[in-house]
């Protein structure tokens, strides 16, 4: 019955599983074992478990189970794995895929840690990486080979918002069968379609939108049953990249107010976006819901209109200026999550994306002025107010 739910019902009532106390609220089966009633029970379950035979916690768990069918559900996606956290997900997604003398197509845009595990760890493996510039399909075409076994991108770029065409991207890979692995976090499960537009496996950090309340570590892999229980398990149950219970149960309470907090969050910073649009202290806004973003009509396809939660401000006058800016805000905090219901700003250059080379932030638009903003759930009229006066004094 919960298939042909609408997603915002799924979100609250998905996935349930009732122990023989009906609660209302989803219990948190912290253990991190189960108890066999004899021992030929035992035996079977190591033998071949049902999805509802738990083992040890490293395995799944009850909690676990809730939240990765909940997720599944509003992704679109047969099956998931909950990781403890973002990176244990794109981590255990290219290393369960990818095997030495594989060939890896990137996006070079990424997040400082995803760029570690695709430039240093795959590399120590033996997988080659070739990076392009993911808005440019050529660069795609002309990078994948009939050795390539994977293709992996941030959808949204951090912290430059490029938007890639997850379909056109999906039809070049799978032209060579490379399966199609898709960082989302910045499109937001609410907006997302990946799957259906051709993404094969789809990682979320749940740190950021799913949790949505800056409180716990998380992550998730959704893709195939086959994917999933035949590939990224094993490797997950045996080298513990496991999700806490109790982590599990926060991002499951996260996913029942997941739509209304990130549409709220996408209205506020479209709104946000347009007021400061040609503000005389900045140099360049980047936000993928405005008409003026390069890749608006991608995001009018891929997204259905919506630019995210996050825009992305260079500041005249460099990193003095953009100092200045951040030491003035009153409401919005300097820390370095997003997705949060507070207002968060970052300084990519100085902490996010510290580790690369001159070079390499300026080839990545990690400009000495560049300020991530992302937008909570204040009052939009405090924060553009909030924003207007720190930008004022950053010129100063
Ligand atoms: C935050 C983030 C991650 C890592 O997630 P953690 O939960 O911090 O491990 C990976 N990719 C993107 C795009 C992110 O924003």
């Amino acid at each position: 019955m919960s298939e042909t739910w609408n997603k915002r019902t799924q979100m609250v009532h998905g996935g349930t599983r009732r122990s023989q106390y009906n609660e209302v609220s989803e219990a948190i089966f912290l253990t991190q074992g189960f108890v066999y009633e004899n021992a030929e029970q035992a035996e079977a379950r190591f033998l071949k478990s049902g999805p509802d035979e738990f083992i040890y916690a490293r395995y799944g768990n009850p909690t676990v189970a809730m939240f990765e069918d909940r997720i599944a559900m509003l992704e679109g996606a047969e099956d998931a794995f909950a990781t403890a956290s973002g990176m244990a997900a794109v981590n255990g997604a290219l290393t369960s895929l990818l095997k030495a003398g594989d060939h890896v197509v990137s996006a070079k845009a990424l997040f400082g840690s995803c760029l570690y595990i695709l430039e240093n760890i795959l590399a120590n493996f033996g997988v080659e990486v070739t990076f392009v510039d993911g808005t440019d399909l050529e660069q795609w075409r002309a990078a994948v080979r009939t050795d390539t076994k994977a293709v992996f991108f941030e959808s949204m770029s951090n912290p430059t918002l490029e938007v890639i065409d997850i379909a056109g991207v999906a039809e070049i890979a799978h032209a060579v069968g490379a399966c199609v692995v898709v960082d989302n976090v910045f499109s937001t499960p609410v907006f997302s379609r990946a799957i259906e537009q051709g993404a094969d496996v789809v990682i979320y950090s749940a740190t950021k939108h799913i949790d949505g309340q800056g409180r716990a570590l998380g992550g998730v892999i959704l893709g195939t049953k086959e994917f999933i229980r035949g590939t990224v398990e094993p490797y997950l149950k045996h080298t513990g990249g496991a999700l806490s219970p109790f982590n599990a149960w926060i991002m499951l309470k996260g996913l029942e107010t997941i739509a209304l907090r990130v549409n709220a969050q996408a209205a506020a910073t479209q709104q946000i976006a347009e007021a400061l649009e040609g503000n005389p202290a900045l140099e360049r806004l980047m936000y993928p819901g405005l008409k003026s973003h390069a890749q608006n009509a991608l995001v009018q396809t891929q997204l259905g209109g919506k630019g995210g939660t996050v825009l992305s401000l260079d500041i005249k006058g460099g990193k003095d200026a953009a100092f200045r800016f951040l030491n003035a805000m009153n409401v919005a905090v300097i820390s370095n999550n997003l997705g949060d219901a507070k207002s968060i700003a970052t300084h990519p250059a100085t902490t996010t994306h510290q580790r690369l080379s001159d070079e390499q932030k300026d080839e990545l638009g990690i400009t000495p002025g560049l300020v991530r903003f992302s937008v909570g759930l204040e009052d939009a009229t405090d924060l553009i107010a909030d924003l207007e006066q720190a930008l004022v004094v950053s010129q100063i």
